[in-house]
C-alpha cells in the first residue's frame, strides 16, 4: 500500500519555520558575513604588505643611488687634483664640477694643515658661509680629514646645521679626500655637501608623487628631506642605513596613502564582487528552499487528498507490477476480498483467486502480461473468492500504469463487486417470469368460455351414452354388445375431455427453466390444441407450414410456445372484430437466409387476413398495457418481444397484402445440425 507521505500534516494551520531551520540559516548567514569579513581583511592585509615591500624596494633603490652618487663624487674630487693642476686650472674645473652637482655647495683645496688654498662656491645659492663663516665649520672639517688620514681614504663628517641668510638653514655634511704623493701627505680637497640637495639631485627624479625621502639621524631626528609631506592616515615607512666612513645616517623612505579606498585593489573588488554574488546566491537558495516547502507542503495536501478519495472509494483498486505482483490494494478491495493489504502485496497468486480457476487465471495473466495489450475499456467479469471461501463475481477494468517518465510499470485495475446486480437481475427475471405466469394464467381465464364450451360436447355425449346405457339395463336384458359400444363412447368422450384439460394444464403448469433443443413442428403442434379451440369457434380456417429438413431451436419451449400463441390469438381477434369475409391464420416456419458468423435462424411468422395495425396503434404496440381490446391486459405483446430478444431474437411486423398484418420472430438454430 502507498504509505502516506511520512508525518506530513494533512490539515490545519500553514507550518511555522522551526527554530531548529532558522537557526541553521542563521549560523549559515553568520559564518557567511565572517567568511566574507576574513576575506576582505586579508585582502587589505595583502594590500599593506604590498605597498610597505614597494616601499622598502624603493628605500633600497634609492640609498644604492645615492651610495653611487656619493662614490662617483669621490672619484670627480680625485679627477680633479690629478696631474697637479694649477690654481686657474683647479678653480675652472671645480666651478665646472659644482655646476654639474648641486649637492655640493663648496668645494676646498687644503693644505697638508687644513689651511685653505682655493675654493669655490656653487652657483646656484649665495656663499652658504657667509653668515657664520667658514670657520664655524672647522671642528667637522678635521673631523673629517683626521678620518680620512687615518683610513688613507675619504671620510665624511657628522653633518651640522649652518643657519642662512634667508632666515632658514642647510644641513650640511662635510668630505675629506686627503690627497697622497709618493706616500707623502700633500693636502685635502674638502667639499660640502647639502643634504637636502643630495636627496634632491640623486633621489628626486624617481620619487613618486606620494614618497617622501629623509634623512635623520639614529634616534630619528630629521635632518633634511625632499619630497611632498602630504599626509594621510595609512603610511608606509623604509629605514635605510646609510653608513659612510666616518658618518652614519638613516635614509628614510615614507609613502602614504591619502585614504583608504574602499576597493584598494583588483583583489579586494573581486572578493567583495564574489561576497556579493555568494550572498545573493544564499538568498536565491533560501527563496527556493522555501518554495519547495510550500511545493512539498501542496504535494503533501494533495496526497492526503488522494488517500482519502482513495479511503471512501467503495470500488477496490488494485495495481500489480509487469511481473503480475500485487503492489497496491485500496481499503474498499481488502474489504470487498476479505484480506489485509499484507496478505495481498507482493503476492503474483493472489489468494482470492479461487483454488479451481487458480491455473486458469495464471494462464491467463501470464497471456495478458507478455501481450502488453490495453484490455477491453469495458472490463471483463471474473470470479473472486472471499477470505471464508465465498465466491463472489467481478467485474475488472484495467488500465495501464504510466509513471512519470511515460513508462508503463504495471497495471492499475478497478474491481467492482457485482453480485449485488447479480441479485437485482435475478430478482428481476423471476418477476418477469412470474408476469410470465400471470399472463398464462389470464390468457387461460380468457379462454374459460371456450373451455367449457369444447368440454360441453364430450361431456354432453357422455351424459347421453350413459343414460342410454341405463336405459339398455333398465328395459331388457342387458344387450352386452350395445353396452360396451356405449362404454367404450363414453371413454372416448372422457379421453377426449381429459386431452382437452391437459393442453390447458401443460399450458399453464409447463415450467421447464432450461432451454431444450425443439423441433419446429413440435413447437406449433404444442399450441395448436389451443389455437384450434379458438379457430373452431371463430370459424377461422387454420394452417400451419412448416418448411421441410428444418434444424431444431435451442429454446425455452414453454415461452415460445406462448409467444406463438399470443400471437395466433392476436390474429384471429383482429379478424373477429373486424368481421373478415374468409378469416384464415397461417402458422409458418422456415430458415432464414443470412448466416452471420454461422449462426444460423429459423423464422417464425403469423400471417392473418384481418384489419392491419393502424399507424397511431404501431407507435404503442409494444408499450406494456396498451391495447385497444375491452378485456384486453395489453401484456401480450411486449412480453413477447422479451422472450424473443432473451433468446437472442428480433420480433417485427409487417402489413400483409392485400390485407392483414404478418407478425416474424427468429430464433437461433441449434448449431451442427443439418439443414
Ligand atoms: P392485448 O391482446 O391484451 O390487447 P397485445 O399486446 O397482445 O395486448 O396487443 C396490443 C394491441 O395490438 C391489441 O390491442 C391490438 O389492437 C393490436 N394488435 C395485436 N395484434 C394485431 C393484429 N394481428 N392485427 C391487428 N391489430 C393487432
Amino acid at each position: 500500500m502507498l504509505a502516506a507521505p511520512g508525518g506530513a500534516p494533512v490539515s490545519g494551520p500553514r507550518r511555522r519555520p522551526s527554530w531548529r531551520r532558522l537557526s541553521l540559516w542563521g549560523l549559515l548567514g553568520g559564518l557567511v558575513l565572517a567568511l566574507l569579513a576574513t576575506l576582505v581583511w586579508l585582502a587589505a592585509r595583502y594590500e599593506a604588505s604590498q605597498a610597505q615591500s614597494n616601499v622598502e624596494r624603493d628605500g633600497a633603490d634609492a640609498l644604492s643611488d645615492i651610495r653611487s652618487a656619493l662614490t662617483r663624487n669621490v672619484q670627480d674630487l680625485q679627477a680633479l687634483q690629478a696631474g697637479h693642476p694649477s690654481s686657474e686650472a683647479w678653480q675652472q674645473q671645480a666651478d665646472q664640477l659644482l655646476r654639474v652637482n648641486r649637492e655640493w655647495v663648496r668645494i676646498e683645496w687644503r693644505g697638508p694643515r687644513l689651511e685653505i688654498l682655493a675654493a669655490a662656491e656653487t652657483p646656484y645659492r649665495p656663499p652658504v658661509f657667509a653668515r657664520l663663516g667658514r670657520a664655524n665649520a672647522q671642528a667637522e672639517v678635521q673631523q673629517a680629514c683626521a678620518t680620512g688620514r687615518r683610513l688613507s681614504s675619504h671620510a665624511y663628517a657628522r653633518s651640522h646645521f649652518v643657519p642662512q641668510l634667508d632666515g632658514l638653514g642647510l644641513e650640511l655634511m662635510e668630505l675629506c679626500v686627503p690627497q697622497v704623493s709618493a706616500g707623502q701627505l700633500t693636502g685635502y680637497l674638502v667639499a660640502t655637501y647639502s643634504l637636502g640637495e643630495l636627496l634632491a639631485a640623486r633621489i628626486g627624479p624617481q620619487l613618486g608623487r606620494s614618497q617622501e625621502v629623509s634623512f635623520t639621524e639614529a634616534d630619528g631626528t630629521r635632518l633634511a628631506m625632499h619630497g611632498l609631506a602630504r599626509r594621510g592616515s595609512r603610511v608606509f615607512t623604509a629605514l635605510q642605513l646609510l653608513d659612510l666612513p666616518g658618518s652614519t645616517m638613516v635614509l628614510r623612505m615614507d609613502s602614504w596613502r591619502s585614504q583608504p579606498d574602499l576597493f584598494p585593489n583588483v583583489l579586494t573588488a573581486l572578493v567583495t564582487v564574489m561576497s556579493i554574488a555568494l550572498v545573493t546566491v544564499m538568498f536565491m537558495l533560501g527563496h527556493d528552499t522555501r518554495r519547495r516547502l510550500q511545493v512539498e507542503e501542496d504535494l503533501a495536501d494533495a496526497l492526503a487528498f488522494r488517500k482519502a478519495m482513495e479511503d471512501s472509494l467503495v470500488t477496490g483498486l488494485r495495481a500489480r507490477d509487469l511481473q503480475g505482483r500485487t503492489t497496491y490494494v485500496n481499503p474498499a478491495f481488502c474489504e470487498m476480498v476479505g484480506f489485509s493489504a499484507e496478505a495481498l502485496l507482493g503476492q503474483s497468486e493472489p489468494p482470492y483467486w479461487p483454488p479451481e480457476l487458480r491455473e486458469e487465471y495464471s494462464r491467463r495473466q501470464t497471456v495478458r502480461l507478455a501481450a502488453g495489450t490495453t484490455p477491453p475499456r469495458a472490463g471483463f467479469e471474473s470470479v473472486f473468492m472471499r477470505q471464508d471461501g465465498t465466491r463472489f463475481p467481478v467485474l475488472i477494468i484495467e488500465a495501464p500504469l504510466i509513471n512519470a517518465l511515460g513508462l508503463q510499470t504495471g497495471w492499475m485495475s478497478a474491481v467492482l463487486d457485482i453480485s449485488e446486480q447479480r441479485r437485482v437481475e435475478e430478482l428481476s427475471r423471476a418477476s418477469q417470469e412470474r408476469l410470465q405466469a400471470t399472463a398464462r394464467l389470464a390468457t387461460v381465464g380468457e379462454m374459460a368460455s371456450l373451455l367449457s364450451h369444447e368440454l360441453n360436447q364430450p361431456l354432453a355425449a357422455i351424459a347421453s351414452y350413459a343414460t342410454g346405457s341405463l336405459n339398455l339395463l333398465q328395459h331388457e336384458p342387458a344387450a352386452a354388445d350395445d353396452l360396451r359400444l356405449a362404454l367404450s363412447r363414453i371413454a372416448e368422450q372422457a379421453d377426449r375431455a381429459g386431452r382437452v384439460i391437459k393442453s390447458v394444464h401443460d399450458f399453464v403448469r409447463r415450467r421447464v427453466q432450461a432451454r431444450e433443443l425443439v423441433a419446429p413442428p413440435a413447437l406449433l403442434e404444442a399450441i395448436m390444441p389451443l389455437v384450434n379451440l379458438q379457430a373452431r369457434k371463430l370459424g377461422v380456417r387454420v394452417e400451419s407450414r412448416v418448411a421441410p429438413g428444418l434444424p431444431p431451436v435451442l429454446c425455452d419451449r414453454t415461452m415460445v410456445e406462448q409467444v406463438l400463441l399470443n400471437l395466433a390469438r392476436n390474429a384471429m381477434q383482429a379478424m373477429d372484430e373486424a368481421s373478415a369475409a374468409q378469416p384464415s391464420l397461417l402458422l409458418q416456419v422456415r430458415a432464414t437466409a443470412a448466416a452471420e458468423g454461422g449462426q444460423r435462424w429459423l423464422e417464425f411468422s403469423v400471417t392473418d387476413v384481418g384489419p392491419g395495425i393502424a399507424d397511431e396503434v404501431k407507435a404503442q404496440l409494444f408499450t406494456p398495457f396498451f391495447t385497444t381490446k375491452a378485456e384486453g391486459m395489453g401484456l401480450g405483446l411486449s412480453l413477447c418481444r422479451t422472450v424473443v430478444e432473451q433468446h437472442g431474437g428480433a420480433l417485427a411486423f409487417e402489413s400483409n397484402l392485400p390485407r392483414g398484418t404478418i407478425f416474424r420472430f427468429t430464433l437461433p438454430a441449434a448449431p451442427g445440425n443439418p439443414t
